[in-house]
């Protein structure tokens, strides 16, 4: 026989002994590779609440449910965010929304909060409104803010009202989230997604979303 016959079935011979070999290797391999990269178990998106300021946390059991009920997400609390210096108004002993907003998205990054919505105890302004009860970040869609301060009877020199207190807060956080997903203001005047000029017109608003809102809204859930 020819040296390179015998050199050829040589060949093969060794392919055959070696192939299960090298097939059996690289499976561990790609084993070993594929538990390496195996991706992590993704963050379950969430909404989170921050107090902004003081501790607004008394506010946040009735809210959480509110909120769950209409958005669908789980509702969660996150670390207390200071108040920045620099949004503090002297003159009209109040705080610009806007950079508290800014504050808010910087201290809270986490990837599971999907939307962040601050309770701040202070009045909130902007360069244009006297006042606001909240406002909801346009731009990154993902933070929004409201304010105790207006809701309270004993802001208009009445008595103390608990239920009237949380409802509103419910409102107003209701109002601000509807926007973060991507809602506008709706001409229902009992949609909670109504414009509130005063406190009367959270008071006769609902908690809920009307029926046009609700199918407009774009909550990222089939
Ligand atoms: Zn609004
Ligand atoms: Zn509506």
């Amino acid at each position: 026989m020819p040296v390179i016959n015998r050199l050829i079935r040589a060949g093969k011979y060794l392919e055959t002994i070696l192939s299960p070999m090298v097939c059996f290797g690289m499976v561990v391999i790609m084993n070993n590779n594929g538990a390496e990269t195996e991706p992590k178990e993704q963050p379950k998106p969430m909404i989170c609440l921050v107090s902004v300021g003081n501790d607004a946390s008394a506010v946040f059991p009735e809210l959480r449910q509110e909120i769950k009920e209409t958005y669908g997400y789980e509702v969660t609390a996150r670390v207390e965010v200071p108040l920045p210096e620099m949004a503090y108004d002297q003159k009209r002993n109040r705080y610009l929304v806007v950079p508290v907003l800014n504050r808010i998205g910087q201290r809270v990054p986490d990837e599971d909060c999907l939307k962040v919505l601050g309770i701040a105890d202070v009045d909130l302004v902007t360069n244009e409104l006297h006042y606001v009860f909240g406002k909801a970040d346009g731009i990154s869609g993902r933070v929004a803010v409201i304010s105790l301060q207006r809701l309270r009877q004993e802001f208009y020199r009445k008595p103390p009202d608990r239920k009237l207190f949380s409802d509103r807060v419910a409102k107003e956080a209701v109002h601000e989230l509807g926007h973060l997903f991507g809602l506008q203001h709706c001409e229902n005047p009992e949609c909670v997604m109504f414009f509130s000029k005063s406190i009367a017109d959270t008071d006769k608003k609902g908690k809920k979303l009307c029926s046009g809102c609700s199918q407009r809204i774009n909550t990222g859930r089939e």
